[in-house]
């Protein structure tokens, strides 16, 4: 329903494309320069509006959206997925091709394409090679533009049980005996930032890609409707009268998707986010001990960050040997379930309000997850912390010394995930070097400028692609103190 509507907002947009809009900001000066901007209230639609070389200061599209038809076979482990993709020119200067990320092609036969059009027509020039996707556009997309782009595509999952427990990092896509994982599972366009596409080099951890804020309207229906599985995913749910159930969510970064049909699962509400946690049969104790972690998380960093900008936050154990974050969805491991004790002092808490955490540092306020990590990294690993000061003081201490003192970690915070020489020494850089620093950023500038930089930089970042130099701008502020020499000592770059 949403959708319909936005679409029909979006084929109004197109059509007085030529015409100033009376309530739109004023155009820019540049556009009086094109020669083909002059206002024709009365002109009729062209077939393809949006690829117009014409100025069009007409309000576009806040953000990209993502419109997927998807047919799920269960037990092929394979998807039938038909993707329109409105995409919004906010660059400020024409666009003559689009950089799409398609990770299931890293797997050799896990993308099948069927059709792709631009505007309407098959795309002419394009040239899929790994994850990356270069789609050259008929005709320039103007700034301010919007164009379609209609995808379809088979999936082909692959098999991602952990086959060598001593593998640092999972593989979370595809299907185990009991899960099928879909994750960076639908082609997208990456972030064009200063003249360049950000789509970086697959690497072990995952984690190498960058996302724009963008709505998702997905329509799922099973090849075997009579033997659904049990589905978590990025969004509300709604059943559909045909059958098919809808997620939609707004300004996220990335749609994650998980079914099992050995699933169980236990909601709460907090405010209006409806939270739930599934998790595999005979992990009920741990798996509401995730909801419960998670409800507190997500109170606390409201109050200390910000509001949670979602109506549902989807606990999903996963069948691999860590946690991730997507949006309303993080993945808890298997192996936090194993370990929970019962009590607060674990893995599975304190990951879980890791995880929370992301919801504000990655899904709020994006950054460059390759080059830049420990912005949401060194920011989440230390709401750990935040989430130990409120929930169990007396566990603060324990949590420094457990979770990362034990590690003796080193390093500068500000590495990229292609060095580190190893999954062990890159997270006790970026993440814990990177919470040190946060810590004894906040003792030196006192808890009343640390929480309202933080705030500050929810609010001017969120929705955006924060850089390190953003961070240390907004920083700088909010405080008189001095803290290069912190700086010094946990970073190698120059900030302001
Ligand atoms: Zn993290």
């Amino acid at each position: 329903m949403r959708i319909d509507k936005k679409v029909f907002l979006l084929i109004l947009i197109l059509i007085s494309a030529c015409a100033p809009k009376a309530d739109s900001p004023a155009p820019a000066p540049t556009d009086s320069l094109a020669p083909t901007s002059t206002a024709e209230p009365t002109s009729a639609p062209q077939p393809t509006p949006t690829l117009e070389a014409t100025a069009t200061p007409a309000p576009l599209l806040e953000r990209p959206q993502y419109a997927l038809d998807v047919t799920l076979d269960y037990d092929a482990h394979a998807l039938r997925v038909d993707e329109t993709i409105y995409y919004p020119n906010h660059s400020g200067s024409p666009l003559n091709e689009l950089v799409l990320a398609i990770v299931p092609n890293l797997w050799e036969g896990g993308f099948s394409l069927t059709a792709i059009s631009v505007g309407g027509e098959a795309a002419a020039n394009y040239a899929l090679d790994g994850q990356r996707l270069d789609l050259a556009l008929p005709a320039a997309l103007p700034a301010g533009g919007v164009v379609e782009i209609k995808i379809q595509y088979a999936l082909t999952l692959p098999f991602a049980e952990q086959e060598d427990p001593n593998v640092a990092r999972p593989r979370i896509y595809g299907y185990t005996s009991r899960q099928i994982n879909l994750v960076n599972w639908y082609p997208f366009v990456v972030p064009y930032v200063n003249g360049e596409w950000l789509l970086h080099d697959a690497w072990y951890y995952g984690e190498n890609l960058v996302y724009d804020a963008a709505d998702y309207e997905v329509n799922l229906r099973f090849a075997d409707s009579a033997n659904a599985p049990v589905v978590a995913a990025s969004g509300i749910a709604e059943a559909q009268p045909d059958g098919a159930t809808r997620y939609a969510i707004e300004s996220a970064r990335a749609f994650a998707l998980s079914a099992s049909r050995e699933f169980q699962s236990a909601s709460l509400q907090v405010g209006d986010a409806t939270l739930t946690s599934y998790y595999f049969g005979l992990y009920q104790e741990a798996g509401q001990a995730a909801l419960q972690t998670t409800a507190q998380a997500l109170q606390i960093f409201s109050a200390k960050f910000g509001a949670y900008p979602h109506k549902s936050l989807a606990i999903v154990m996963g069948d691999f040997n860590d946690g991730m974050e997507y949006s309303a969805f993080y993945y808890l491991s298997k192996d936090f379930y194993n370990l929970y004790d019962g009590t607060p002092a674990n893995y599975l808490t304190f990951v879980a309000a890791h995880e929370t955490a992301h919801q504000w540092w990655f899904e709020q306020v994006g950054n460059d997850q390759a080059l830049q990590p420990w912005l949401d990294e060194a920011l989440s690993t230390y709401s750990e912390r935040l989430y130990y000061e409120n929930v169990s003081p007396d566990l603060v201490s324990w949590w420094q010394t457990y979770r990362m003192d034990f590690y003796n970690p080193s390093g500068f915070a500000d590495i990229p995930i292609y060095e580190g020489q190893g999954f062990r020494p890159y997270t006790n850089a970026v993440y814990f070097q990177g919470a040190r620093f946060l810590d004894a950023l906040r003792q030196r500038i006192g808890d009343e400028a640390f929480f309202a930089f933080l705030q500050d930089y929810l609010n001017q970042k969120r929705g955006q692609i924060a850089t390190a130099d953003d961070f240390f701008r907004l920083l700088r502020t909010h405080t008189n103190t001095d803290y290069s020499d912190l700086v010094a000592q946990y970073y190698r770059g120059a900030y302001p």
